[in-house]
């Protein structure tokens, strides 16, 4: 079963569906571990802490150390750090970025900030809103964790950073450096951590334009499910098509 040593799993729609674990991943990621290959996670979902996020999985049946949890908060605490040291920081956004800023010892500060980082705030108000343009139209950098624009609840999509995003783009007229999938930091830090050659490592995920993208871009191999956001039909007619496409985790390939 095994043929990579790092699995890099999407979280939403690739291991659950909001409460309910995707049985199929659950077993496959057991078997991943039961046969000595590593197992990461990772997710554009800025909001949860690392401790939140393997407690959740422990309530589906998956084992995880908090250090194989990546998203899009330590992503861009990590490329704060290593491209911009000293630097003080603005955040718009909830404990997820806030403790990964802590982990990375970045200052948080409300005045004259370097960086205004934003990420979802669900106790997001029109005066951060205003301090936050403030300060970019002062000088400071733009990042974004991640630019999903709405995301799924039990009750429907609503409003993701994404949009937030816009927004402020609209108003300062600054385009934001965004970290989260599309984009490949995530995946470099995990092959920074495990020192990982790219033939290694395997993404896999739900939606062919955030996490397939993001391993096609960073160059490793990609495995769509279809238990998720984008449906196979779609991922059949793109132009570069992932390494597998498989209708759930039951049908990885056996050797
Ligand atoms: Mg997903």
């Amino acid at each position: 079963m095994t043929n990579y040593k790092a699995y890099c799993l999407d979280l939403d729609g690739t291991m659950y569906r909001g409460k309910e674990p995707i049985a199929e991943a659950v077993d496959f990621v057991n078997g991943c571990q039961a046969a000595g290959a590593e197992t990461y996670f990772i997710t554009n979902n800025a909001a949860l802490t690392r401790a939140a996020q393997q407690k959740k999985l422990a309530e589906f049946g998956v084992q995880t150390d908090v250090d194989h949890i990546m998203n899009s908060a330590i992503a861009l605490a990590r490329y704060c750090k290593q491209n911009y040291a000293g630097a003080r920081v603005m955040m718009i956004g909830e404990e997820g970025l806030e403790e990964a800023l802590a982990a990375e010892k970045i200052t948080i500060t409300n005045e004259n900030p370097d960086i205004v980082m934003m990420g979802l705030d669900r106790q997001i108000t029109y005066s951060k809103l205003a301090e936050a343009c403030l300060a970019i139209r002062n000088g400071a950098k733009f990042f974004g964790t991640n630019e999903d624009k709405k995301f799924p609840t039990e009750r429907g999509l609503v409003p993701g950073n994404g949009s937030f995003l816009h927004l402020m783009e609209a108003a300062t007229g600054t385009t934001p450096i965004v970290v989260g999938k599309p984009a490949p930091y995530m995946l470099e830090f995990i092959q920074q951590q495990g020192d990982y050659a790219k033939e290694e490592m395997v993404l896999i995920g739900d939606n062919y334009d955030t996490d397939i993208l993001a391993g096609i871009r960073y160059g490793i191999d990609t495995a769509y499910v279809a238990t998720g956001v984008t449906p196979a039909e779609e991922v059949l007619i793109k132009e570069v098509l992932p390494t597998y496409v498989l209708p759930s985790l039951a049908d990885w390939p056996k050797k």
